[in-house]
């Protein structure tokens, strides 16, 4: 089995920025993935990513994808089950799909996966009227009734999207809105968008398909219910690090720690972009991370003269 200097694990934007310094340090790189260009796919339209004052996320990734692969990066297509340091200070990822890569040093680049609500019904009407997507399921309820749950970025920009379809969409917030101000100023300018400051969801019903959303008021307990088509589940993202080595420092949230240059607490290891515990999970954000891991990888390896 091969052994590069250094082994990606992701290929959105942190992931693919980790690769392209990488190279051009002129270090062999492989990057083990599901897929070329992560959450990315899922977005619409990107608006702050500098450079480009609006690219659909399709296209950011294809142009990121063409860059990195200007230079002799190669791509393994498959899920990585477990990440294991050797005795000699390597990296061995164990692939879902038998195969094993390895690595002198490796940069987790996984980002996240969508939250779920975890009450009744969901399950039973995802793809049904439930939702992890706005942008991906949005066009589907043209004319129709929506509610989003959700206060970050992700909730906000899918209710301003959703409001061009849709006659009435419910935002239902379970505390504060943490959104970008320019996204929320221009929600609120909308008429059609109805925000639930201090909702929880309780329960999704239906009848094959969903037909409503019970809400529950935080302050005094009551319920209603909300006649709706559909339910978009915007909820924030859980960390993909199932397949880390347990001594990897994570927080609360299960986000890998790091340090600026995107050091993990085990020599050899770097993590950047929305698998980290940086706070603000964005593209640009995720894409110098990747950029910095790679820089202290590289020194890494000088360093250690493996
Ligand atoms: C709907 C939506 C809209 C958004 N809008 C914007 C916006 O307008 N502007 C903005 O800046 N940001 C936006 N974001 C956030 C932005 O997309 C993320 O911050 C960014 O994509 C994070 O990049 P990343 O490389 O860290 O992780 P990701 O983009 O999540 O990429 C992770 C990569 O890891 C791979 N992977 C995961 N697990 C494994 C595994 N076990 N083995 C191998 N590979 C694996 C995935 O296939 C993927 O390639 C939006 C996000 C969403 C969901």
């Amino acid at each position: 089995m091969d052994m590069v200097d250094v082994l990606v694990i992701g290929a959105g934007p942190a992931g693919l920025n980790a690769a392209l310094y990488a190279a051009r340090k002129e270090l062999t790189v492989k990057v083990v993935t599901t897929d070329i260009g992560g959450q990315m796919l899922l977005t619409n339209e990107i608006e702050n990513y500098l450079g480009f004052p609006s690219i659909s996320g399709f296209e950011l990734a294809d142009k990121m994808e063409a860059h990195v692969k200007q230079y002799p990066v190669e791509f393994v297509y498959a899920g990585v089950k477990s990440l294991v340091k050797e005795g000699d200070g390597t990296f061995t990822a164990h692939l879902d799909d038998g195969g094993e890569l390895r690595g002198k040093a490796c940069i987790v680049t996984a980002g996240k996966h969508s939250r779920t609500l975890d009450i009744p019904g969901e399950k039973e009407y995802t793809g049904r009227g439930v939702s992890y997507c706005a942008t991906c399921d949005g066009p589907f309820y043209r004319k129709k009734t929506v509610a989003i749950v959700g206060g970050g970025d992700s909730a906000v920009q899918a209710a301003i999207e959703l409001a061009k379809l849709c006659p009435t969409v419910y935002l239902l917030v379970r505390s504060r809105i943490r959104a970008q101000e320019i996204l929320v100023k221009r929600m609120k300018e909308l008429e059609n968008v109805k925000v639930y400051m201090g909702y929880t969801p309780e329960e999704v019903k239906g009848d094959k398909k969903v037909q409503g959303l019970v809400i529950k008021n935080k302050a005094d307990g009551k319920t209603e219910e909300l006649s709706v088509d559909g339910v978009f589940v915007e909820a924030g993202g859980i960390p993909n690090n199932s397949y880390l080595p347990s001594d990897v420092k994570v927080n609360s949230l299960g986000e890998i720690m790091t340090n600026k240059e995107g050091e993990t607490n085990v020599d050899g290891l770097f993590a950047a972009g929305d698998v980290t515990d940086c706070r603000n999970k964005q593209v640009i954000i995720a894409a110098g991370e990747g950029a910095a891991a790679a820089l202290a990888a590289h020194e890494y390896l000088l360093r250690s003269g493996l």
